[in-house]
């Protein structure tokens, strides 16, 4: 027997319809593409997606078209988001960071009609623009002041080309599981592969990222996403913090510690989410200047592991430090670490201990472990083994793409290895390309790296492997410095000794100016097995 309730279909849009209803005069704050601190409030975001949607429509796009952006956080690139899902087209969000050959790589395999631009990015697309023959007609996210002389076709000012909408449009209405909006993963191997999410996948995520112990903020709170849009839809923020009515602080093309700082103070944020870099940098610049964030509560850290150093620094100043896992393929939250009942008892170690591990998944995320024969592993705490994931919000299948991604159960192979003790907390260990087998066993990289940055002197710090005659790899750690320190091989590793198993202590400590990164901030592992495949360990 069915259920006699109302259909009603899980539609991205109905969110701004439900923040511009009850939350409309809440705020949203922009540090602006062109400097200036710009205000609007959820109410006037939903006229202007409106009219972007109307222009969309009365340019031609159609439902399952690909419309994309490559935009910093602002209004207009949110604005621009809920538009284009609004007609049931696809907002495709780049993350410029990507080489430019990605770059059009990626516009291709999606084969998006329209590109929206910041203008930082119109000389990058400049360059690229006779490689993209699908794009049609390029929106610079401007106004006429700062719009620039291009070569871009057909290229249009965004606040020109709206002002054409009066706003007198209805949202499309279509089926729940229509796609939505699509991000490609950065392809540290192979080509990148596109994630289709679909309208219910996006709303059930939001609900979930809104439980209070994962992002969970209420109207009362003030939300910063440094974490950018184009990665991973902001990591869900820019669902969830409309469907909640939190006030939300964008914060631009301006990334850097003092940055950063300014808005979170001025606009008394209470939760922020980014990559550790970021809150590398927020760190050393109060640090170094010595102020507070009275106002902030959480940090939401995520992307690659955040040090057990920076879980305590945020920690000693009185601000939740929430470690959180995902991927783009989960939407990408999989797990949150916030302390259950049973650990407020425990002492401040033994507290750290727990907060670093990557937490527990929220409801709508099924995890398991298995060997690499599929065999489910147990929840001991100690036990690695690939993580698998399954949920309303985590890929079946790639855009484009006929291969399998699922097992027989249904579940994604994350690529992660991980341990997953009692109480559902999950340690990723490493990426399984990333881990070091050294005679047989497995060392974590991930582990030696966090370690090695809780050195005073240490800003950063990659472990990789490197052959050895008698053990296939043995582990090499490679740091960068804070700057102007210096320090010695034996320094590091005398602080280390002790702290892990002998036979995990590295074999070597190189210096270097700058660790790479990918375009999602991690740490560029295949850069450095490169750069050292010929060391020679001493
Ligand atoms: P890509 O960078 O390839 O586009 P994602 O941005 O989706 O992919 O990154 C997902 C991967 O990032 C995870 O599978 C995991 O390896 C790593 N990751 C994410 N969060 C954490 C974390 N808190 N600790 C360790 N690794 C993490």
């Amino acid at each position: 027997m069915r259920g006699l309730m109302q259909d009603w279909p899980l539609l991205c849009h109905r969110i701004i319809d439900h923040a511009a209803m009850i939350h409309g005069e809440r705020e949203m704050v922009t540090r602006s593409v062109e400097g200036p601190i710009h205000r609007t409030n959820y109410a006037e975001i939903r006229q202007r997606a409106l009219k972007v949607a109307q222009r969309l429509d009365r340019d031609g796009i159609k439902l399952g078209d690909r419309v994309a952006t490559i935009a910093w956080n602002t209004w207009r690139h949110l604005e621009a988001w809920y538009g284009i899902m609004g007609i049931g087209a696809i907002c495709h969000t780049v993350n410029p960071r990507l080489f430019p050959d990605q770059i059009a790589w990626i516009v291709n395999h999606a084969e998006d009609r329209v590109i929206m631009t910041d203008l930082s990015f119109v000389p990058v697309l400049e360059k690229i623009a006779a490689q993209l023959p699908s794009v049609e007609r390029y929106i610079i996210l401007t106004d006429k002041a700062h719009m620039p002389q291009t070569t871009l076709k057909d290229a249009v000012c965004y606040e020109d080309w709206i002002a054409e909408a009066d706003g007198d449009f209805k949202w499309l209405r279509f089926d729940e599981n229509t796609a939505a909006a699509m991000c490609y993963t950065s392809g540290t191997t192979g080509d990148p592969k596109g994630v289709l999410y679909s309208h219910r996948s996006n709303v059930l995520h939001a609900l979930m990222a809104n439980n209070g112990d994962a992002l969970g903020t209420t109207a009362k709170d003030t939300m910063l996403p440094v974490v950018p849009l184009f990665h991973a839809n902001s990591w869900g923020i820019a669902f969830s913090a409309p469907s909640m009515g939190t006030k939300l602080v964008l914060p631009g093309p301006k990334l850097d510690g003092a940055s950063v700082y300014e808005l979170l103070d001025t606009e008394k944020v209470t939760h922020t989410a980014g990559v550790p870099t970021v809150w590398l940098m927020l760190l050393q610049y109060m640090e170094k200047t010595k102020l507070k964030l009275p106002h902030l509560k959480t940090v939401v850290c995520g992307g690659s592991a955040m040090p057990r150093a920076m879980i305590k620094a945020f920690s000693d100043m009185g601000i939740e430090p929430r470690h959180a896992w995902g991927m783009t393929e989960m939407s990408p939250l999989g797990t949150v670490c916030s302390l259950q009942p049973q650990f407020t008892s425990l002492d401040a170690e033994q507290k750290l201990d727990i907060l670093q591990t990557q937490g527990y998944p929220p409801f709508m995320v099924e995890m398991k472990i298995t060997d690499d024969a599929g065999h489910a592993q147990p929840w001991d705490g100690k036990t690695f083994g690939r993580l698998k994931v399954s949920g309303p919000a985590v890929s079946a299948a790639y855009f484009r793409v006929k291969d399998e991604i699922l097992d027989k159960e249904g579940f994604f192979d994350t690529g992660d290895v991980a341990t997953i003790d009692g109480y559902g907390y999950m340690r990723i260990t490493d990426r399984s390309k990333d881990v070091i087998k050294s005679g047989g066993e497995w060392i974590s990289s991930i582990d030696l790296e966090n370690l090695a940055v809780g050195h005073p002197k240490v800003a950063e710090a990659a472990v990789i492997g490197v052959y050895h005659p008698k053990w296939d790899e043995r582990p090499l750690l490679i740091c960068q410095l804070k700057p102007d320190e210096t320090a010695t091989r034996d320094e590091i590793l005398h602080y280390m000794d002790g702290k892990i198993a002998k036979w995990w202590m590295p074999d070597d400590v190189i210096f270097i100016e700058a660790i790479p990164h990918t375009a999602t901030g991690k740490i560029l592992k295949t850069a450095l097995r490169d750069q050292f495949s010929n060391y020679k360990l001493p």
